[in-house]
């Protein structure tokens, strides 16, 4: 395996930075910023904020739109990004991407503004060599902390260096490329330590199914504050606004992020809500995590990067509630 030094990760960043916009994760943001030399990156732990804004902005302008009497004209703000490189996602992130491509790319519908920055953008992973922080449980969703597949070069951890394996056809270009800095090594993965956090996920989907009117959701939903803290740190959650602002004979139409958590998020003109009280938002963020979405896309919409469990205030917890779901006695 070739392998490089993390001493010399700043001068591969800042010769890949000539070709690319680089991605990199910042320890004090504590998330994903352009990179520059001597920036201070988080590399033992993956960030607070998920790599999803990369993709998906929290705030996106789509059209703008403009009128003239009887006439009017929409165009497009779509544009094409320098190619851009992500540097030092986590597998957990890199398995978020993969629920994010279901989404906006697949079952016959392509969202442009999602795809063209995700056709113009080269991934680097890094491993973790076990949980890096005590609210990680990536395993039990099925995830190898230490490698990831979906990516184009992927980067072992071997303590004083980095293995590097590319992993795409542009991964190999890559490390061709960039073959100066890299070594071959014959040191070998470690094992990986034990996660302290560990489920048992087999037949939740199922048993969800089962669960929709179950006075569970009323007890666990009666200390969310609505706050939205979980959706907008969760790499996976996706679900947005579209609103436009007109100013005279112009204007133009963006999206946001949106949280079901919100209690207007279903909120209907005409004032009806279909998801009225905190115990209907609440079941949906947890059936739509573990039952809707691996019926309609076969994968977990939860990859055990901890984050929502770390920041809730009211420490509301999907593992808990994973455990309490498989002991619910149905019959
Ligand atoms: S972070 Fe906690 S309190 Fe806030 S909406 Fe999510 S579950 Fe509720
Ligand atoms: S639900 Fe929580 S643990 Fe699961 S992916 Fe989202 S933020 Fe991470």
């Amino acid at each position: 395996m070739k392998a490089i030094a993390k001493t010399q990760i700043s001068e591969l960043l800042n010769q890949v930075a000539r070709e690319y916009n680089v991605l990199v994760p910042v320890a004090g943001a504590d998330k994903y910023a352009p990179y520059t030399p001597g920036i201070e990156l988080k590399l033992n732990s993956r960030t607070l904020l998920p790599p999803k804004d990369v993709f998906f902005p929290q705030t996106e302008k789509m059209y703008k739109f403009s009128t003239d009497g009887m006439e009017g004209s929409l165009d497009s703000l779509l544009t094409t990004p320098k190619p851009q490189l992500l540097f030092g996602i986590r597998p957990c992130d890199v398995k978020s991407i993969h629920c994010l491509d279901h989404v906006f790319l697949s079952k016959g519908f392509v969202d442009e503004f999602y795809a063209a920055k995700r056709d113009n953008t080269f991934l680097i992973s890094i491993g973790c060599n076990g949980p890096a922080e005590s609210t990680c449980f990536c395993q039990s969703m099925g995830i190898n902390p230490q490698d990831t597949d979906e990516v184009d070069v992927h980067l072992f951890d071997l303590g004083s260096q980095y293995g590097v394996v590319p992993k795409s056809a542009k991964g190999e270009a890559f490390v061709a490329k960039y073959a100066a800095l890299f070594a071959e090594t014959t040191e070998e993965v470690p094992a990986v330590a034990e996660f302290t956090l560990n489920l048992e996920l087999d037949g939740v989907s199922e048993k969800l199914a089962q669960m929709f009117e179950h006075p569970l959701w009323e007890e666990v939903s009666r200390k969310c504050i609505g706050c939205g803290a979980c959706t907008y740190l969760c790499p996976t959650c996706h679900c947005f606004d579209v609103s436009a602002r007109v100013a005279g004979t112009q204007g133009f139409r963006f999206r946001c992020w949106d949280s079901c958590m919100f209690s207007d998020y279903t909120r209907m003109a005409g004032g009806h809500n279909p998801r009225p009280s905190k115990k209907e938002r609440v079941r949906n963020r947890f059936l739509h995590k573990l039952q809707y979405f691996p019926e309609r896309y076969g994968d977990s919409l939860c990859t055990g990067c901890g984050r929502c469990l770390s920041k809730c205030p009211v420490n509301m917890d999907i593992t808990n509630i994973i455990k309490q779901v498989r002991e619910v006695d149905l019959v």
